[in-house]
């Protein structure tokens, strides 16, 4: 008799802030420059360089996090993310490990259904490997180290590779709303990891999980997800068992395969050292009272306000355009404080 299976799957996507420089330092975040062009000590982490945050990416962020109804802790702290890689000659990422940015929110994805988003947290992007400029070397472009990024990382509640695809599109929707990102995967602002594993219907607890990184595309993110879980259903018939790895899904040959991963590199994460950016704090009065759709919002509070999907958890609209929608405002301040 053959065991029904079900799909278990949570995505992490990384979103590039719009600022108009990097997360700590003042060099261009502008797409296409001649590469190396846009880097300085700072993001080259040359001996001395001292890292200062930038303010704009912190309120985008918490911005991203209030239009998804996340909680943003007032402290947050940063971490050093150390591993080598061609594309980080560093040696570390700067990134938030055990006190993220913002906890614990929602996305409705239609036909009533919402997956809970574990976090986001901040960090910044590496710089890019180049395989395709020179035969037979591979070249580095560093304008894109230190561009700020958010990872959105949702609970492993999603179901099937449709409801992937729904939840994409979904919270896309919501950042290009809230003007926190212009989600464009040709250029690398949006780029997903999905996790997948399978388990048979029933069973409480789950089973182990690989990891597909970089997905370009919502739809190879479908397909990604469904040739995997086939993967993961045929080995556990078999009596086998899953190898917990990293994956990279190969649209032309639509197949996903094993992948060298950095993570594996004996990752480590401590806390930045007193030359990293200090912890920034967040303050956001308003954020813990649910806006009133319809509220006439303060003078004060409207320069600061923020055009919220919040309400979208309570009304059956698919967009934005219901009254709820468009008079949805949330206001919000956030201020970086440092200390
Ligand atoms: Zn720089």
């Amino acid at each position: 008799m053959s065991i029904t299976y079900e799909m278990i799957v949570g995505l992490e996507v990384h979103v590039q802030l719009k600022t108009r420089t990097k997360a700590f330092c003042r060099c261009s975040t502008s797409f296409g420059d001649h590469p190396n062009t846009n880097t300085c000590p700072v993001c080259l982490a040359l001996p001395g360089a001292l890292p200062v945050l930038n303010a704009r990416a912190v309120e985008l962020a918490a911005r991203a996090a209030l239009a998804l109804g996340l909680e943003v802790h007032e402290r947050s702290v940063f971490a050093r993310k150390n591993y080598f890689y061609p594309d980080l000659p560093k040696g570390y990422q700067i990134s938030q490990f055990d006190r993220p940015l913002a906890e614990r929110g929602t996305l409705a994805i239609g036909g009533g259904r919402s997956i809970g988003i574990t976090r986001i947290h901040m960090e910044e992007d590496a710089g890019k490997s180049v395989h395709d400029r020179f035969a037979g070397f591979t070249a580095i472009d560093l304008n894109r180290a230190g561009v700020p990024l958010i990872e959105i990382v949702s609970e492993p509640e999603i179901r099937s590779s449709a409801e992937a695809g729904a939840y994409l599109r979904a919270l896309k929707e919501i950042l290009l709303y809230a003007e926190v990102s212009d989600c464009s995967m040709e250029e690398g602002s949006l780029r997903v990891d999905a996790n997948v594993s399978a388990r048979p219907v029933g069973e409480p607890s789950y089973r182990t999980r690989t990891e597909i990184k970089n997905l370009n595309s919502f739809s190879n993110v479908e397909r990604a997800l469904e040739i995997e879980y086939a993967r993961h259903c045929a080995v556990h018939e078999a009596g086998g068992s899953i190898v917990q790895q990293t994956m990279l899904f190969d649209a032309h040959k639509n197949e996903v395969r094993g992948a060298r991963s950095k993570e594996e590199a004996g990752r480590r994460l401590l806390r930045a050292p007193a030359v990293e950016p200090p912890p920034c704090a967040i303050a956001d009065p308003l954020a813990r009272t649910p806006d009133q759709p319809g509220r006439a919002p303060s003078a004060s509070a409207k320069d600061a306000s923020y055009r919220s999907f919040r309400s979208r958890q309570d009304c059956r609209c698919s967009g934005l355009k219901c009254k709820m929608h468009s008079g949805a405002y949330y206001h919000a301040k956030v201020c970086v404080r440092r200390p």
